[in-house]
């Protein structure tokens, strides 16, 4: 059992007068960690100690702020098992995935030691006598809220970023994910000068009093009604706001491509992290010439899944992050069928403990069902047959949502009109998931709004100063 003490001003330990929250591990129910949770007094208190650390690491120089990123990186790389053991037991996620979404925070941490002081500014051309330059400079106290679903890559992505750029960080993990959360703060505070990282743990009611703090950004990922509250909370303060919020990625199956290839890249989009990613296939739109097999197809794949705990090394399809949310994907599946879908594989709960969910595969949906429309957030794929590609296209255009697409064409001209037409913010042609090291997109409409991972996240965590300077007198220096 980890017990998650909260880091504030530099002093481990310290507040958690809201009382104490307790998260179970979903593959079996058992108690996981327990966290203190910081009073609205409290969070108003972090806030003014974390401010009181922000001019002197401002001051630092970047290439040293550089070096302690670098440092916390390789405390991250000493704290890697327990991370992801911790991840695991508290979200559920198979073992070699909260591994690897370890690393690839461990990544994004040296990716942006190695940035971030080679990013400068510009030298205008202005008269003779004068100096023109823009120069980048921190912008002050972020407030960092994150998810469960990925946490450590997630939040090693803001906080490396917030950090390195001179900025002083209040951190706001996951209700969920506590423990994780807890773990990443030790290891990166134990590489930064004290009150330059604070940690505050509890629910939402924890993330809406920091998100109402007189603070200079306000960085969230999680879904889109939290985001949108939390803008609403920015707007009033005048935070700068960075939101990269829920999806419903649509996968467009052409009436080309082999269904059966087809159908794996489905069920790697549609079930990996048991469908708990930004990115995972939500719904499906697939031409009527090849719908049956793919169907086919993909029901194979799911039922082939195997299920069990996390912590097992066989586990494909491991828990849902608990049963609230797995109440919540079997409330959708079951509207569907009341509204029409037919379910070929999965769409029960199963018995015993924990929260599992079955790989569930729905055929006979159509483009304005809920369950096509909202995000999903669980292993499930919905498939609307369409008589066209353009038909597909449109569909998959048409959403509240816009983060990525993907789409399995053997034709350049439909591949070349995807990543036109399609408004979001990332397209992949032929691979669910993939890409070039970095890339970055601005995320569309629900999905949030400005860079959230990247190298332009470095940016994102900078305000622009426009500099002029003459000798007095209008003479020369
Ligand atoms: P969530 O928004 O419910 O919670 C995320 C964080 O926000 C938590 O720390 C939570 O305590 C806090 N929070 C909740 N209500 C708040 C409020 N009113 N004010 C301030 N903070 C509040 O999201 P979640 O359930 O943890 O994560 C799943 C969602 O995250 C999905 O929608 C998923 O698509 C999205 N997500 C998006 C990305 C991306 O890059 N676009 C990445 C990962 C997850």
């Amino acid at each position: 059992m980890y017990t998650v003490a909260q880091l504030i001003g530099g002093v481990w330990g310290a507040g958690g007068e809201g009382g104490e929250l307790v998260v179970h591990d979903p593959a079996d129910g058992s108690p996981v960690s327990s966290a203190p949770v910081a009073t609205a007094d409290e969070v108003g208190k972090a806030v003014e100690a974390t401010r009181g650390a922000a001019a002197e690491w401002a001051a630092t120089a970047p290439a040293e702020r550089a070096a302690a990123l670098h440092r916390a990186a390789d405390a991250v790389a000493a704290a890697a098992d327990d991370l992801a053991r911790a991840t695991t037991a508290e979200m559920g996620k198979p073992l070699s995935d909260a591994r690897g979404g370890v690393e690839a925070g461990i990544g994004t941490l040296r990716q942006y030691a190695e940035l971030a002081p080679v990013r400068g500014g510009r030298t205008l051309h202005g008269g003779t006598h004068a100096l023109d330059f823009m120069t980048p400079q921190p912008r002050g106290v972020v407030a960092a809220i994150t998810p469960w679903n990925d946490p450590v890559a997630v939040s090693c992505g803001l906080l490396g970023a917030a950090l390195v750029t001179g900025n002083v960080v209040l951190h706001k993990p996951s209700e969920r994910a506590p423990a994780t959360g807890w773990l990443l703060a030790k290891a990166l505070d134990s590489a930064l000068p004290p009150g330059v990282l604070s940690l505050l743990t509890g629910g939402p009611e924890v993330g809406a009093a920091l998100a109402a703090q007189e603070v200079d950004v306000v960085a969230h990922v999680g879904s889109t009604a939290t985001g949108r509250a939390i803008a609403a909370a920015a707007a009033r303060t005048g935070a700068k706001v960075l939101l990269e919020n829920g999806g419903s990625d649509p996968l467009v199956v052409d009436g080309d491509v082999d269904p059966v290839w087809a159908a794996g890249q489905a069920a790697l989009g549609a079930f990996a992290n048991a469908g708990q990613i930004c990115v995972a296939v939500e719904r499906i739109y697939v031409h009527r010439d090849v719908a049956e097999d793919f169907a086919q197809a993909l029901v194979d794949r799911a039922t082939q899944l195997r299920t069990g705990p996390g912590g097992d090394p066989r586990t494909e399809l491991g828990p849902l992050v608990d049963r609230r949310h797995r109440d919540h994907v079997h409330g959708q599946v079951t509207a569907a069928v009341a509204q029409g879908a037919r379910i070929r594989t999965g769409g029960t709960l199963p018995d015993g403990p924990g929260a599992f969910y079955p790989a569930t595969v729905l055929t006979d949906c159509r483009h304005d069902m809920t369950v096509v429309r909202e995000e999903t957030f669980g292993p499930v794929a919905a498939i609307v047959a369409v008589d066209s590609f353009s038909e597909a296209l449109r569909c998959a255009a048409d959403s509240p949502y816009g983060l990525a697409a993907t789409v399995l064409t053997g034709s350049m001209s439909h591949a070349q009109r995807a990543w036109r037409e399609l408004p979001v913010g990332t397209v992949k042609v032929n691979a669910v998931f993939g890409g070039a090291p970095g890339g970055a997109a601005h995320p569309r409409r629900g999905s949030g709004h400005g860079f959230g991972y990247g190298p332009e996240l470095l940016d994102e965590f900078t305000a622009t100063k426009a500099v002029h300077i003459e000798a007095p007198g209008g003479g020369h220096w």
